[in-house]
């Protein structure tokens, strides 16, 4: 079988795979080629979606042929017959939604409208302040913070002495339920990009922050334009 799916293209994600598993419920038993017209159309909605931008630059993503190929794929995972192509997410998707067309329209419906109003948007609600060391350590340092490792190495350390608290304003969680007592959280980094240098972030270098203060202390950072301890920032925002 032609393999049309690689060329070294993401992997289908669940949305993506709910958009194609509507169109085989609109279309089945019979599954069109890649000059169908509803394939082509799916194949267009799925090259405007917005975390998409730098893959649909190739032409082999989401091709119409790569579309007709998908619905082969759930097709195989429907029917149970010639499973060699299939992936995961087609099994786990055609598990959760395999019986239920409706759900699936609704599914497939909000992500159409998700799609366009993505693209209505401005690419951030809100520009983030820069930092003294300017833009580009600014938004390394944001995306260094966002990366979940470091947050989860760190939440793991701090459940070790005890229940979790903001380092600048020591407040704890409401909730006792494990699956939500972290939510507030987030990492805040010490230094900047450009003064700490290292590539692997060591825990003594960030603080575990409620996510009103770490915003609260970008804040002061940019207003006073200079790096501040949690010390320094709690006085300065007058939470003592
Ligand atoms: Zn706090
Ligand atoms: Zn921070």
């Amino acid at each position: 079988m032609a393999r049309t799916h690689g060329h070294g293209n993401p992997k289908w994600t669940r949305d993506e795979t709910v958009l194609a598993l509507d169109l085989y419920f609109d279309l089945t038993p019979h599954i069109p080629s890649e000059g169908d017209k509803r394939v082509q159309e799916l194949s267009g909605l799925l090259r405007r979606f917005p975390h998409h931008a730098l893959a649909s630059r190739k032409e082999s993503f989401r091709n119409p042929a790569g579309v007709a190929f998908k619905l082969q794929n759930i097709r195989q995972v429907a029917t149970g017959k010639g499973l060699d192509n299939v992936s995961e997410m087609d099994r786990l998707v055609w598990e959760e939604l395999g019986g239920d067309p409706m759900r699936t329209k609704q599914l497939s419906n909000l992500t159409k409208v998700g799609i366009s109003a993505a693209e209505s948007l401005p690419e951030s609600f809100e520009s983030e302040p820069e930092f003294p060391e300017g833009r580009l350590v600014t938004e390394l340092h944001n995306r260094r913070e966002r990366d979940p490792r470091i947050r989860q190495r760190l939440l793991a350390a701090r459940r070790r002495n005890g229940p979790l608290s903001c380092d600048m304003c020591s407040t704890n969680p409401n909730s006792k339920n494990g699956l939500l007592e972290d939510a507030m959280f987030e990492a805040h980094h010490l230094v900047p990009l450009s003064r700490s240098g290292a590539r692997i972030t060591k825990l003594g270098d960030v603080v575990l922050l409620c996510a009103n203060c770490h915003r609260l202390l970008h804040r002061a950072i940019t207003v006073k334009k200079r790096w501040l301890s949690v010390d320094e920032a709690r006085n300065v925002s007058g939470l003592i």
